[in-house]
């Protein structure tokens, strides 16, 4: 393979792979009915996240624009629009030096982001497996070689992926249950109802009111979390019961409140960290061989 960018090493072909997963995803999901929109790069309002990251807003006139952690409230906006909505949005998270090493992380990445109004988490689950087995498919025919050659594991995915229920693999395998099962698996699994305190304000609490209608997808050998997405709140006395148990801030989300309170439809959806699919796909040491331009967190490049 040839180097086309020093320090970290970056393939031509990585890159051509990457091209080739988000021109078929976005072909796939065009074929299912989904319109693609323009992703959002500032807004007053962005994802609250669920961990602490690093401040990256800007000032202008008497306001301050964010920059855009995820697209999870412009999506649930959209589909008063369309009802099948996607978007590669370019996400900033000035994450910590911790997350340097973990081989996941960068501060700036990029998400296949998508919405579906009144869809349920498990409509979710089955596109994206479909999806999965569409772009496997796509990549074995067009590059099947090459990415065998890097990585003996390739194979298109078998589905559907294997439901497993976060709480009963904390109870059985400790906190350390989402690495011990993807070191163990060799098929992308689901972890799916996940407790309340781990997740933002914005998924839809289910059932006995301690975990939620979402899920991750986690990828086999060892390669970790691949995407998040779930059911969304909708109404807005319960987003409103939400924010306050995380203390999230109504003030600064004032904007999102407002067009809650006219109105938003049920939806759920999902994001895939592209680069992230990348690395999986390819057998990358890390997800800044996935892509040009790589931040890293904790220092500065180009
Ligand atoms: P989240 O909803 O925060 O889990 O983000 C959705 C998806 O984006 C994750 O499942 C990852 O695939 C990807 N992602 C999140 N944070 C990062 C990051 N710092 N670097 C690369 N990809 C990320
Ligand atoms: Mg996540």
């Amino acid at each position: 393979m040839v180097n086309v960018q020093e320090s970290p090493k970056v393939k031509r072909e990585v890159l051509e792979v990457s091209s080739e997963i988000m021109s078929e995803a976005g072909q796939f999901l065009r074929r299912n009915g989904f319109i693609e929109i323009l992703p959002v790069i500032i807004s007053p309002i962005t994802d609250p996240l669920n961990h602490s990251v690093l401040d990256a807003s800007i000032n202008y006139y008497d306001g301050q624009y964010s920059l855009t952690k995820s697209m999870i409230f412009h999506k649930q906006l959209a589909v008063r629009v369309f009802p099948k909505i996607f978007t590669f949005s370019p996400n900033i998270r000035l994450e910590t030096e911790d997350k340097k090493s973990t081989g996941r992380h960068l501060i700036e990445f990029t998400q296949l982001d998508l919405e579906v109004k009144d869809a349920k988490r498990d409509d979710i689950l089955t596109l994206v497996e479909n999806l999965f087995v569409e772009v496997f498919k796509d990549l074995d025919k067009k590059f099947g070689k090459i990415i065998r050659s890097t990585n003996p594991h390739f194979s298109i995915p078998k589905i559907p992926f294997e439901r497993v229920r976060y709480l009963e693999a904390l109870e059985k395998y400790g906190s350390d249950f989402e690495a011990i099962l993807s070191k163990q698996a060799t098929e992308p699994f689901w972890l799916i109802d996940i407790p309340i305190e781990e997740r933002e304000f914005y998924d839809r609490l289910d059932g006995d009111g301690k975990v939620l209608a979402d899920m991750d997808l986690i990828y086999p050998y060892g390669f970790g979390e691949a995407i998040s997405g779930g059911e969304r709140e909708h109404e807005y006395e319960k987003i409103l019961y939400r924010m306050s148990l995380k203390g999230n801030d109504q003030k600064s989300l004032k904007w999102y409140l407002d067009e809650v309170k006219k109105g938003i439809p049920p939806s759920a959806g999902c994001g895939i960290g592209i680069e992230r699919l990348t690395r999986f796909v390819c057998n990358l040491r890390h997800v800044s061989e996935a892509r040009l331009f790589a931040k890293v967190p904790g220092s500065l490049s180009i």
